[in-house]
């Protein structure tokens, strides 16, 4: 899982790597509040949050110095695809006043399948570049594995690269603090770049990428959290409202907030514990069903799946036809009990198609309820 850089920002601070002041926008009031907490003096760059390098290039980068510029680099941000993603947040910071840019990162050497620390004076720019074009520019210490990473591994580096020996210090605490990044949040790549000089001859972590190990999430509750925003916000990109809610056996695929709540009650007052609800109000769509309908095959804790749907403005039998499109993808069935229930415009028609591919659906609220405590029951 790579980390946007707001995020790795936040954690590199936690281990005491210096970071620019700043704050992630998502509209337009909280940028004014940005304004004020960074201050007119330093204010500031504003930067897209995408999971993707480059952004300077691709005008994701945009340095300003008024609340009204900020507003407009953030709106024609919003339009954006950088490398095909687009924008919705940006991260708005204090503007540092450059001196040097230089390159700092903690990786697996894939040779030595041990973490190496690379290091460089000329940052900012694509570390591949630097590595064909400048070659001697770019230095690298693989740690075995006992050893960690010495002060002195780092100073070597620092004095063979031509570093000024005042930043020797600074760039020892901050190689420290990155491996130890690296290593208590079992990333597979901790990256600082630039890392820059500012003119009162400080260092400070001007951009952060962070990539963690998927397999060890369970270990690090912080990132898991993370893991969920991410989710969360990448449904609600397709128009689903999704609510992990951390432990529960019951999945549920709903229309609209107030339906979702009464069956959540409903499914606890059959023994059962909702894990999570997904609710499709605006993502009535081929799209957003499939996403919704995988995201609960996927779980492994969802045992049981329980859709309530009241077509209203939305046909019950578009909204079938889009089931039975995402269904189709999971070799024709799929993998879970689940208990359906169609109620309002056109329920009668989305019944029938759902019949026909083999899945109950009922009409009543008490009904499928009533199959939904059998299906309880059979299971324990
Ligand atoms: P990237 O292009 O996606 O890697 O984004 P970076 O955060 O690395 O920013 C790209 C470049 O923006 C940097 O290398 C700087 O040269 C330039 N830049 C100019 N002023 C600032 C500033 O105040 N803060 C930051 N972070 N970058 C700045
Ligand atoms: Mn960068």
């Amino acid at each position: 899982m790579d980390l946007y850089e707001h995020q790795a920002k936040a954690i590199f601070q936690q281990y005491g790597i210096p970071i620019p002041r700043g704050l992630v926008v998502r509209d337009e009031s909280s940028l004014e509040a940005a304004f004020s907490a960074i201050g007119q003096d330093s204010f500031g760059v504003v930067k897209a949050q995408v999971l993707a390098g480059g952004r300077g290039k691709a005008g994701g980068i945009k340095v300003v110095d008024s609340l009204p510029q900020a507003l407009e680099a953030f709106q024609n941000m919003l339009r954006m695809r950088i490398k095909g993603l687009p924008v919705d947040m940006v991260l708005v910071e204090e503007r540092l006043n450059i001196k040097n840019e230089y390159f700092i990162s903690i990786t697996i050497d894939p040779e030595a399948s041990l973490p190496v620390l690379l290091l460089s004076p000329r940052g900012g720019m694509d570390i591949e570049e630097v590595a064909t074009e400048f070659p001697s520019a770019l230095g690298k210490h693989v740690m075995e594995s006992s050893e960690g990473l010495p002060s002195f591994a780092v100073m070597e580096l620092a004095r063979g690269l031509g570093f000024p020996a005042e930043l020797w210090g600074e760039l020892i605490d901050i190689a420290g603090k990155l491996y130890k990044v690296f290593c208590e949040e079992e990333a597979t790549l901790a990256e600082v770049n630039p890392l820059v000089e500012t003119v009162p001859g400080r260092l400070i972590a001007a951009d952060g990428r962070l990539s963690v190990d998927d397999n060890a999430l369970f270990r690090h509750p912080g990132l898991s959290e993370l893991k969920k925003e991410f989710k969360e916000m990448s449904l609600k990109d397709k128009g689903l409202d999704y609510i992990d809610l951390g432990t529960g056996d019951a999945g549920l695929l709903c229309v609209g907030a107030g339906m979702t709540m009464l069956t959540m009650d409903l499914v606890a007052q059959a023994g059962a514990r909702a894990r999570c609800f997904l609710d499709v109000s605006h993502g009535i769509s081929a799209e957003g069903l499939s996403a919704a309908l995988e995201l609960l095959a996927s779980d492994p804790e969802i045992k049981y799946v329980l859709v309530n749907m009241f077509g209203g403005l939305s046909r019950m039998d578009e909204i079938a036809t889009f089931m039975l499109q995402g269904i189709k993808t999971m070799r024709g069935q799929f993998p879970k009990p689940m208990v359906i229930r169609f109620q309002g415009t056109n329920a009668e028609g989305g019944r029938r198609l759902m019949m026909e591919a083999g899945y109950d659906v009922y009409t009543e609220l008490e009904e499928v309820m009533d199959k939904f405590g059998e299906l309880l029951k059979g299971a324990k």
